[in-house]
């Protein structure tokens, strides 16, 4: 679901006015709607409900504090890759003994604070972390609750930057050997087995591929029960959203597959595999990121100039790709449109930013309605690997977040300042 729409002829975010925004706090900015991001988790949690499970946030998605306590107050699970995310879920009023830390490369800091925190489990990828977290674990006398990651060679049909479950890729460890390194576990004596884990990739819009890594991992599961105290299987993530025209088009059940494109509902997504789930008898995890918090954000931007040339009308923006940097990275397709409603004539354009790079588009060749300078946009559906995948590129300060929960709105990070963009630097004497 989403919650951006036009109300006479302005677009909105839930109860308030994406130009009023922009009045208060600039533009560029992120806004992001409470109330999808509430709606999406309630949805999936229902679907999920003949499951014992745990949804299980994914914070690389989007890891602004304000986002992860209101996912926190559903209580929430979070999936975290860094030491950084565990602190900011700790931050928000997360519970650590609620969070999986995934990641091929744990330091042993972030190894040493995740096990004093009492993570709920290290998702471990290769039997160079296993030792590594046993060597951790034991000079703090402690006992590490591990699963490890059984990369089930599934093809997910998604962009190759962001499929994870192949046997090419770096994740996890191969189908084939799992048993034997569940073994090497077993020896460790500082390490507690206590699950398995998967996730095949990302922006899946498919049931199938989720079906057939469920199917593959069930077998296994089974098996691994039989020698070991397995208290839980972890799905991982990877249901898509629609990043389609969806205002533009005039469908407002887009999100909910009943428009023109394809779309994975969570009850697609829980009837594929609950019944392959369900026999196991065990709690099961799910780490859904870009599924809560994709369709929830907006980017703000306004147009700064039209350039006209013999080829192509360029549409020059206030953000660029270090704010937002999907369509340049995983050709990320993003819905754009004004913030005041339009009936002209389309014409195709490019959307760019300012930046000294050709991948530096938001659109290419894209109807839109005529844009002048100063007109306002929003480019949709950028909530999840938005914000959090920002740089300072071009010293550009980081935009502002402005999270939205019915008519209220909140300043939940506040706009880099230019001093903020040289703080640590020196020169030296
Ligand atoms: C990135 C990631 C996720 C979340 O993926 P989405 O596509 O955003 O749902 C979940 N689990 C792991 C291990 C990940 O790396």
């Amino acid at each position: 679901m989403h919650s951006f729409s036009y109300v006479d002829g302005t677009l909105r975010c839930e109860g308030v006015e994406l130009n009023e925004i922009a009045n208060r706090f600039g533009t560029p900015a992120y806004v992001y709607s409470a109330a999808t991001i509430r709606g999406n988790y309630q949805r999936l949690d229902t679907a999920l409900a003949p499951l014992d499970h745990l949804v299980c946030y994914a914070v690389k998605a989007n890891s602004n504090l304000a986002v992860l306590n209101l996912l926190a107050k559903l209580d929430s699970g979070f999936d975290i890759v860094s030491g950084g995310e565990l602190f900011r879920v700790l931050k928000a009023g997360g519970r650590a003994d609620r969070c999986t830390f995934a990641g091929v490369g744990k330091t042993r800091e972030e190894i040493a604070f995740a096990l004093k925190e009492g993570v709920y489990s290290f998702n471990v990828e290769s039997e160079g972390e296993l030792a590594r977290i046993n060597d951790v674990a034991g000079s703090l006398g402690m006992k590490a609750p591990i699963a490890i990651r059984v990369n089930p060679d599934v093809d997910a049909k998604t962009h190759k930057f962001i499929s994870t479950g192949k046997s090419k890729n770096k994740f996890g460890i191969g189908i084939d050997r799992a048993a034997e390194v569940y073994q090497v576990a077993a020896n460790l004596p500082h390490l507690k087995i206590r699950g398995v884990q998967t996730h095949i990739g990302s922006q899946i819009l498919e049931s199938g591929p989720f079906a057939e890594a469920a199917a593959k991992l069930a077998a296994l599961v089974q098996d691994l029960k039989k020698s070991y105290d397995i208290e839980f299987f972890d799905f991982g993530g990877g249901i898509g959203i629609v990043y389609d025209d969806a205002l533009s088009s005039g469908s407002p059940a887009w999100w909910d597959g009943q428009g023109s494109s394809r779309r994975i509902t969570p009850e697609d997504y829980a009837a594929a595999i609950i019944p392959v789930l369900k026999p196991l008898g065990l709690r099961i995890l799910f780490e859904p990121g870009r599924f809560l918090v994709g369709n929830a954000g907006a980017l703000l931007s306004t147009v700064q100039y039209v350039k006209q040339t013999p080829a192509k009308t360029f549409t020059i923006i206030d953000a660029a790709m270090n704010d937002l940097i999907r369509p340049a990275l995983y050709e990320g397709w993003h819905e754009i449109v004004p913030l005041r409603q339009s009936s002209a004539d389309k014409i195709a354009m490019d959307v760019v930013g300012p930046v000294c790079e050709s991948g530096d588009f938001f659109a290419q060749d894209r109807p839109l309605p005529p844009l002048q300078p100063d007109d306002r946009i929003a480019v949709l559906s950028s909530g999840a690997y938005g914000f959090v995948m920002s740089s300072n590129y071009n010293s550009r300060p980081l935009l502002p977040e402005i999270l939205v929960d019915g008519d209220k709105m909140h300043l939940a990070r506040e706009r880099q300042s230019m001093d903020d963009l040289v703080r640590g630097e020196s020169i030296p004497q």
